[in-house]
């Protein structure tokens, strides 16, 4: 019955400022009976707080200044913090006496901000009358591949642990409290999902559950057309969808995490993302529709392009997975990579471009290629269900200014120069969101 499937509630590191708050969504959305589970993510902060404490050498106070600002922020029972506080301290000191950081030490450190935000916000709401329990996500069973800092949610291997938890928790009539961010990697490890991986979790338990919506509750959100510092015009955006929100997530827009929506795509749920702060600014992501959503832009800022001339370029077989082969070996990420027969572009992040560059001047030697100097540039991506009908409403103007262009029927990307990117994304926006003459 779908009317009666659960609600994902997930609050934010600053929606959880105001537990009051917090409570009137808690106590509006339990009112007509559906289950509700609530993920939270760390208060605001917290995470980088606890991932700068082991940056530098650690010394005794410094970690007893930690440990204090961590009681103060979480005011909760001694017999649920203490442990939690046990575990920040013990891994910090491990951290400090080892040479390089092991990833797990760091997993384990990062995911105390949430436990620590769960037993807090399940003693905020108990208190003020309604009966809440702490869960930690990887003793509930929310499992993850084995890649710390940026581990993959099993939904379908966790399914049964979670669901028999929950539920046993929703038989004692209290809402479950689950921390966000990480879950249980290969042999009982904590593995986090990548910074702002609440959203993933909240998904993904919302996927496991059936759930009839996830809504991830920041205090400011704003998904809209363009980002309003570039485009004064910028209006919000009020459907996206799943595709949409995925390209837009993953071009840069911080808004969602990259991978949270695709539990909800697979599943058919619904992701509302509402600004506490106004919730006017709301938008929900689902289905594609059929008249089409409006257009987003985003832009992927402080890149470089790389050129690589290939004399008898298509004629000489595998030479893009040569490319993009010496750049992963590089540990450079390939932002994007624009081709003709003889040119190959690739984009790259500027931290990345002098690996880049000695990477594809080794290749360039080998290949007989000329690689060219690298040049600065930014991506501008104009994302909507069958965007490229709209190529032809494009002024002329824009594609002389630009060093590359790509695109899908659902995103067209291009590079200009700094100088270019301001009014590339005033034209782009004029022409694709202002104009609305599409039905
Ligand atoms: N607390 C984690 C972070 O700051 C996860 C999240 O906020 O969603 O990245
Ligand atoms: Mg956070």
């Amino acid at each position: 019955m779908a009317d009666s499937a659960p609600i994902v509630l997930k609050f934010g590191g600053a929606a959880l400022s105001d537990p009051a708050k917090v409570l009137r969504w808690v106590r509006l959305r339990g009112a007509r009976g559906n289950p509700l589970v609530v993920v939270v993510s760390a208060r605001e902060g917290m995470t980088d707080r606890l991932l700068r404490s082991v940056r530098r050498p650690i010394r005794e106070p410094s970690i007893r200044r930690l440990i204090q600002e961590l009681r103060q922020r979480h005011p909760a029972p001694a017999a649920e913090v203490d442990p939690i506080l046990e575990t920040v301290r013990s891994t910090v000191r491990k951290i400090g006496s080892g040479r390089s950081p092991d990833p797990a030490d760091l997993d384990r450190l990062a995911a105390q901000g949430e436990r620590l935000a769960a037993v807090w916000l399940a003693g905020e709401m108990s208190r003020r009358g309604i009966a809440a329990t702490s869960v930690d996500a990887d003793r509930l069973g929310l499992r993850t591949d084995r890649h710390f800092g940026s581990a993959r949610i099993q939904v379908e291997a966790s399914r049964p642990a979670v669901r028999r938890g929950i539920g046993r928790i929703w038989a004692q009539g209290r809402v479950p409290v689950v921390t966000g961010f990480f879950g249980r990697g290969p042999g009982g490890t904590v593995t986090t999902l990548g910074r702002g991986g609440s959203d993933y979790s909240a998904t993904a338990l919302g996927a496991i559950l059936g759930a009839r919506r996830v809504e991830l509750l920041k205090q400011r959100v704003s998904i809209r057309s363009a980002d309003p510092r570039w485009v004064a015009r910028s209006r919000p955006l009020g459907y996206l969808s799943y595709e949409e929100a995925e390209e837009l997530a993953q071009f840069g827009a911080r808004v969602l995490h990259a991978w949270a929506i695709e539990p909800a795509r697979r599943a058919g749920i619904p992701i509302l993302v509402r600004s506490l702060a106004d919730p006017r600014q709301t938008t929900t992501v689902g289905p594609a529709i059929d008249h089409g959503t409006p257009r987003a832009l985003t832009v992927v800022p402080s890149l470089r392009l790389l050129g690589l001339r290939v004399p008898g370029g298509r004629d000489q077989p595998g030479i893009i997975a040569e490319v993009t082969r010496c750049l992963a070996e590089s540990q450079v990420n390939l932002v994007q990579l624009y081709t003709s027969a003889t040119l190959l572009c690739a984009i790259v992040e500027s931290r990345q471009a002098g690996r880049a560059r000695r990477a594809l001047a080794g290749l360039a030697r080998h290949r007989d290629a000329v690689a060219e100097p690298p040049q600065a540039v930014n991506m501008v991506i104009a994302i909507g269900e069958r965007i490229l009908e709209d190529i032809r409403r494009l002024p002329i103007s824009i594609l002389e200014s630009t060093l590359g262009v790509a695109a899908t029927p659902r995103a067209l990307s291009l590079a200009v120069r700094d100088s270019d990117l301001g009014p590339t994304l005033r034209a782009l926006h004029r022409a694709l969101v202002e104009a609305e003459i599409r039905p």
